[in-house]
């Protein structure tokens, strides 16, 4: 089998950037994923928060989220087939970010990037924060940063979904099978050996495998500074509603937003407590012992809540300063980086869709520079500080 593009992994970044491709290229470029796992319950993209936002710092991955928003609002324009509608539950809820009084001068100085951006937010003083969230316990708060519009949450599972059967309606084919071996000769990457024992020729190939991205480049002899991290969400319940309550971020770094007629919530570990790893134990004495008691002093009414349910994802975390790596590697020029996105790839997966498919076929980003996010400066150190990680 051969075929002029193949990517490693399925979930929504895979699949984003089979979607564009295809959308691009037309039918004469023939796309292969290659995905181990059809029920997508392992990846990191059916185990996230499911969150959007455009309060970042960085400008970069600002325009990366405006897109996203864009392409959500119209999403069954993008990936409706046969004039199908679309849904993903995009829900512009909005996010809120809390800052005692030292995080102040960090949540103006954000504020400052995101106006230049023309990010539609606002800055909340006690008083604000009061009056618009009365259910909030302001007492030991100096501000926060809301998001007017274009924030929110999604159906994660829903839009990698539909990045894949648009894929597949244009031409995309899915092999469900565990790429376990690359083969290089003369510095490019010839073909992926799968676990069932076939070979897929390519012209070029894409990681796109999440959590696993360091596996697949170790099969190409390179080191990828990216690691796969596990999260925790709990889901709980409230006896009390909370009228129009935005995904919030306390000052701790504790987020809650409502899921339906529920919550969830999480907040990452300290280092000590964040050690590379794979598999899905549930660490219910974070939620009691952290998560509880912050949302229990933030709002009253969650003295009294009940955990309902909580699980554990991965996902892939680059070691320099925690933002996307993306494009060729510098030597094995055919082989294109979209990993480490950590906490905000799904996100990002239209925007990354977009830019890995413009590079693919014209060697250039054509829309949105992403330049600053490319493999080399892993190798130089010349970080792309993001200080809104959430
Ligand atoms: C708890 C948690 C909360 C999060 N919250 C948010 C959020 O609120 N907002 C946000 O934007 N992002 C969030 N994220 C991050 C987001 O989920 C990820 O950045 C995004 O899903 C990455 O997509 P992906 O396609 O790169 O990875 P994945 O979804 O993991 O897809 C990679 C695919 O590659 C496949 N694969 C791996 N190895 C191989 C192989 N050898 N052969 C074949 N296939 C292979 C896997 O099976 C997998 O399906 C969160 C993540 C977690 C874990």
């Amino acid at each position: 089998m051969k075929h002029d593009v193949v990517i490693i992994g399925g979930g929504v970044v895979g699949s984003a950037i089979a979607y564009f491709l295809s959308k691009f290229a037309g039918s004469d470029t023939s796309i292969a994923v290659i995905e181990k796992d059809s029920s997508y319950q392992f990846g990191s993209t059916a185990r996230s928060a499911g969150g959007i936002r455009q309060q970042f710092s960085t400008p970069e991955n600002i325009r990366i989220s405006q897109f996203a928003v864009e392409f959500l609002r119209d999403i069954s324009t993008h990936l409706g087939i046969d004039g199908e509608k679309v849904d993903v539950s995009f829900t512009e809820g909005g996010y809120l970010f809390l800052a005692k009084d030292h995080q102040i001068p960090v949540l103006y100085n954000n504020h400052e990037i995101q106006k230049r951006e023309n990010v539609p937010v606002a800055l909340l003083d006690p008083e604000d924060l009061a009056k618009a969230y009365p259910w909030m316990n302001v007492s030991d708060l100096a501000g926060g940063s809301v998001g007017l519009e274009g924030e929110g949450w999604l159906d994660a599972y829903g839009l990698n979904q539909a990045f894949r059967k648009k894929a597949i309606s244009q031409g995309v084919s899915y092999v469900k099978d565990e790429v376990t071996a690359l083969t290089i000769s003369d510095g490019k990457i010839t073909s992926a050996t799968l676990a069932s024992g076939a070979c897929i020729s390519g012209g070029q190939f894409v990681n796109a495998a999440g959590a696993y991205a360091d596996q697949i480049a170790k099969m190409a002899g390179i080191e990828l500074e990216v690691r796969s991290k596990k999260r925790f969400v709990y889901s709980f319940s409230c006896r009390e509603e909370i009228e129009r309550c935005p995904l919030t971020i306390d000052p701790s770094g504790v987020y809650f937003r409502p899921e339906g007629h529920q919550f969830i919530t999480g907040c990452s570990p300290t280092a000590d407590k964040d050690p590379d790893c794979r598999d899905f134990d549930v660490d219910y004495g974070w939620f009691e012992e952290h998560i509880w008691p912050v949302l229990a002093h933030r709002v009253k009414v969650f003295e009294a809540i009940k955990l309902e349910n909580a699980w554990a994802g991965h996902y892939a975390y680059t070691l320099l300063d925690q933002n996307a790596v993306l494009g060729p590697h510098p030597e094995i020029s055919n082989f294109y980086f979209a990993n480490g996105f950590s906490g905000h790839g799904l996100q990002q997966s239209p925007a990354v869709g977009r830019a890995i498919a413009e590079l693919l076929l014209f060697n250039e980003y054509r829309t949105l520079d992403l330049s600053c996010f490319k493999f080399e400066r892993l190798i130089n150190g010349s970080a792309v500080r993001e200080i809104n990680v959430v």
